[in-house]
């Protein structure tokens, strides 16, 4: 009998295919055994390394950045002061792991930060491994069947390690978010998934290989669908099966919009990234968000890792690598930097205000990029700011380490994300060298929206009109200026939002490497004239709704 559940997108598509139940081990809090607390965490990061190692070479590197984190975790000492408290008072080991692990995690939870209320379930799966290793289960490849529809309660790093990605047509889970190790993983590969499909493994009790249609699109699950379901999935597999296989043949094509060439550039923000964006074959790079370089390490990088870092990058393209100085604050956090506690950290000490204000952090960077050969493919752009003040201050710091290395400094440019930015772009075009529209904090900060509360998610719209007709603005001054304009928020991968902007004046879409092909496919196919007229009228809408209603009929 068919039984539909409700669930998450947490990775675009539909596939159908046999179920393959990974099925967690039951393990007793009062397992007996006579290892100690340091040898299990010591063996759980050592196997955890391993399988960092393993994903890594096969060019998973989101997925290798999560499991080390998960070493560094699984070998905190305040999580083994808490497992040696309990074991003193008579806990067993693995008790005592999960009540140590669930003080921690209900810590995370209970934080303001959405950031660190994530981290909560990375905590947690931490705790499984550490239990996975007293109980002496190794995650042993498992043998699909081709095609597999992978059900489980939640994926572990050391569940997906050992899965073969090339046989599974789609995951679904009943735990997890869309921040999930399981999202994580689906979307780097390109499999269609969806969380938190309570119920499921209840549904595949009577037959555990049954059929499974994973629709995450409209976010559902179907265990054993019926002939007409199997069908309308058929159809959709196919249609979209077609447009992939036309938008593959964009990949290296340039693309044009109205006559000008358009970049579709590619952003980086893992240590893989810059190989997925070659291998992509990006208009260079859009966005390199050097922090990654800063984040999961207990110091940070000096400046000859940095220097080969951005050199590697520029030197993988022949347009131009855009290197974004660091931004840290807001929700992106480094621990070893004991920056103050801020109430609002969205509102606080974040990006080039961090910079100028931590001088020896700044000119590390600075001195890094100044030490790329090839100052003309290297562009630099500052994040946050809001005064035109902050560019002449960034502005001011690399000319001088620039004078203090006898070289010439990279072009400088901006990062449009806030406001004020946008309202000052007339200003800052006369100071910058080009722009680069940061839609992800633009529309947070024009609506007043967190861009990391879910439950603000319809806020969170860079269709909306008050975000364009900023970016209009933003657009009309770069064009007075006879600057680049491009754009790196998650608005850029977005086909409506995208034709929009295009129709507004930009000439770059930075996007996340696998949306490459499809993006230029869009650029091609769109009506230049059409969706300059509707991009125009879009403004004077009254939200972004109504605009992707307007522009929907234009989409390719
Ligand atoms: C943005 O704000 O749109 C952006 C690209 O930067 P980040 O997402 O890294 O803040
Ligand atoms: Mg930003």
């Amino acid at each position: 009998m068919s039984r539909t559940l409700t669930a998450r997108v947490a990775s675009e598509g539909v596939a159908i295919g046999p179920a393959a139940v990974i099925a967690a081990a039951d393990v007793a809090d009062d397992l007996a055994t006579d290892r100690s607390f340091d040898d299990v965490a010591a063996a759980t990061a050592a196997r955890l390394t391993d399988a960092a190692a393993t994903v890594r070479a096969e060019g998973r590197a989101e997925e290798a950045e999560v499991l080390e984190a998960y070493v560094l975790m699984a070998a905190d000492p305040a999580l083994a002061g808490g497992v040696a408290t309990r074991t003193a008072e008579g806990a067993p080991l693995v008790g005592a792991i999960r009540a140590a692990v669930a003080e921690v995690v209900a810590m995370f939870l209970a934080m303001e930060d959405e950031y660190f209320r994530q981290r909560a379930d990375d905590v947690a799966a931490v705790g499984r491994e550490l239990v996975a290793t007293v109980a002496g289960i190794d995650a042993s490849p498992t043998t699909l069947p081709d095609g597999a529809v992978v059900c489980a309660r939640d994926l572990t790093p050391a569940d997906t390690v050992h899965l073969d990605l090339a046989r599974v047509a789609a995951i679904a889970t009943e735990q997890g978010g869309p921040t999930s190790h399981t999202a994580i993983v689906a979307r780097a590969a390109g499999i269609p998934a969806v969380v938190g499909a309570t119920g499921l493994l209840a549904a595949l009790e009577a037959d555990p290989a049954a059929e499974v249609l994973v629709d995450a699109e409209g976010g559902a699950v179907v265990v054993g669908p019926d002939a007409s379901a199997r069908e309308d999935a058929s159809r959709r597999i196919e249609a979209a099966a077609r447009v992939a296989a036309e938008q593959r043949t964009y990949r290296g094509r340039r693309v044009t919009f109205a006559g000008r060439r358009i970049l579709v550039a590619a952003n980086v923000g893992g240590r893989g990234d810059v190989d997925g964006a070659v291998e992509a074959a990006a208009d260079g790079i859009g966005l390199l968000r050097s922090e990654f370089l800063f984040l999961e390490r207990g110091d940070a990088p000096d400046v000859d890792e940095q220097r080969d870092a951005y050199r590697a990058a520029v030197e993988a393209f022949e347009d131009p690598t855009i290197v974004r100085t660091l931004d840290i604050g807001g929700d992106k956090e480094v621990p070893y930097l004991r920056l103050p506690r801020e109430e609002n950290p969205f509102l606080g000490v974040r990006g080039l205000r961090l910079s100028l204000a931590e001088p020896a952090l700044f000119d590390t960077q600075l001195d890094a990029l100044l030490g790329v050969a090839d100052p003309h493919r290297l562009r630099v752009m500052l994040p946050m700011v809001s005064a035109v003040a902050d560019l002449e201050a960034g502005s001011a710091r690399l000319e001088e380490r620039a004078r203090l290395a006898s070289t010439t400094p990279p072009p400088l440019g901006v990062m449009i994300e806030t406001p004020a930015a946008a309202l000052l772009a007339p200003a800052l075009a006369r100071r910058a060298a080009f722009f680069s529209i940061g839609t992800n904090d633009l529309t947070q900060y024009v609506t007043a929206a967190d861009r990391t509360n879910a439950a603000l998610g319809s806020h969170q719209d860079a269709a909306n009109p008050a975000v364009l007709q900023l970016i209009e603005r933003t657009c009309r001054a770069a064009d007075a200026a006879g600057i680049h304009v491009g754009v790196c928020g998650e608005a850029a991968g977005d086909p409506a939002v995208a034709a929009v902007l295009l129709g507004l004046g930009v000439t770059e879409l930075s996007v996340a490497s696998g949306r490459i092909d499809r993006t230029r496919w869009l650029v091609d196919q769109l009506d230049a004239e059409r969706i300059r007229e509707v991009a125009h009228e879009a403004l004077s809408l009254p939200d972004a709704d109504a605009v992707r209603e307007l522009v929907a009929p234009l989409l390719p």
